[in-house]
């Protein structure tokens, strides 16, 4: 008898001690969307009800990837490309992520500028029909790089949210609205994955996920909690001179966005161009790096910031993430020469992968 409850009070204190938790099974899912494999994994309470939240993200994605991309006849983006200079209404989404984006052009002062689309079609960068302009072609769509003239009107509304978190428009109310001069053409392209993992997580979050790892196309990653044995997410940074993963870093409730000029690029006559533009000149950046990841909070933040590093190059990016403190960033810059910086505030997520150790990483205080 004493025996049988020594068993059954060995089994309770185990089980205060493991929660008597079975580790929830993974529901994976993987889409195109914005030019890009997207994969999600999610843990969740139970597998029905984890198929459910993956749903209501695929529906998301596919909604914001309708709205944002530049290739879709009938996206926002397009339609404010093509409205010739017209007001043109557009939904919640386009009008938050625009407003958010621009914040970013101007604390970068213009490093990333989201009105890049004729030169990044000049290039041949959508459509993959490469070219190199020549430098009076350059010269003009240069000219037509500038955020600042992207009028954004803002009203003040409140569109109640349906089941899905997306506004429920039944009720008639006055929409946002973005102005754009004739010949000027927006590109969110290094912005919209980070906005589409800012909603995802916000979704999952919501829906009662604490661990799942939102993968948007490599370049843009986010981590919602840790694993579901509490560890955090272990992720690889990319060699942009190679095929492996030079680094890996620990995100838990954390983005990670990473830019490099190995992601999209052509070659001709021994050059090789790629798909990050200097809004100065409207030419591939060459700023002396091949990769810049920046680890936020935010997947915006990341997806924009590692952009605008790209451009303004180790000096000056390094200077910016001095300067703006309020933006909550770190981040991990690589030149063409191999050489690794690593901002102070991420070294301890941060360490180098097998076959890396060797390499020296200079902290940039
Ligand atoms: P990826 O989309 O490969 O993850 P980025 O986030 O760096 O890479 O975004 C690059 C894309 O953004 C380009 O393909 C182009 O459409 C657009 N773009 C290029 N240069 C700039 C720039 N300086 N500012 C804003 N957008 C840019
Ligand atoms: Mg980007």
């Amino acid at each position: 008898m004493r025996k049988r409850l020594l068993c059954i009070l060995l089994a309770a204190l185990l089980c205060a001690l493991t929660g008597c938790k079975k580790t929830p099974e993974p529901v994976e899912f993987s889409t195109f969307a914005m030019d890009t494999l997207m994969s999600v994994t999610v843990y969740g309470k139970g597998e029905k009800e984890t198929q459910r939240v993956q749903d209501r993200l695929a529906t998301k994605i596919r909604r914001l990837d309708s709205l944002l991309s530049v290739i879709n006849e009938d996206s926002d983006v397009n339609r404010i490309n093509q409205a010739g200079g017209a007001p043109v209404e557009v939904e919640d989404h386009t009008a938050q992520l625009l407003a958010a984006a621009l914040e970013l052009c101007e604390a970068t002062n213009g490093a990333l500028d989201i009105t890049a689309y004729p030169a990044v079609k000049a290039w041949g960068f959508t459509g993959e029909k490469y070219r190199v302009p020549s430098p009076v072609e350059l010269e003009e769509l240069a000219g037509k790089i500038d955020y600042t003239a992207v009028e954004l009107g803002l009203e003040s509304h409140s569109v109640p949210a349906g089941p899905d978190g997306e506004p429920d428009w039944t009720d008639p109310v006055k929409r946002d609205t973005v102005t754009l001069p004739a010949g000027m053409e927006l590109d969110l392209g290094a912005v919209a994955k980070g906005y589409t993992g800012d909603q995802l997580a916000e979704l999952a979050r919501g829906n009662g996920i604490s661990s799942a790892l939102l993968n948007l196309g490599q370049s843009t990653i986010v981590a919602v909690g840790s694993k579901p044995n509490g560890s955090p997410w272990r992720v690889g940074v990319r060699d942009p001179a190679g095929e492996g993963y030079f680094a890996v870093v620990e995100l838990e409730d954390m983005a990670m966005g990473t830019s490099g000029g190995y992601q999209r690029f052509f070659e001709e006559d021994g050059i090789t161009y790629w798909h990050i533009l200097d809004p100065e000149t409207a030419a591939p950046a060459r700023s002396g790096l091949s990769s810049v990841t920046v680890v936020a909070p935010s997947a915006l933040t990341c997806d924009g910031l590692s952009t605008a590093l790209f451009v303004m190059g180790l000096e000056r990016g390094a200077q910016f993430w001095r300067d703006h403190p309020e933006l909550e960033f770190e981040a991990i810059l690589v030149t063409e020469d191999g050489e690794i910086y690593c901002t102070a505030g991420l070294t301890d997520r941060f360490s180098l992968a097998e076959g890396y150790k060797d390499r020296e990483v200079t902290v940039l205080e």
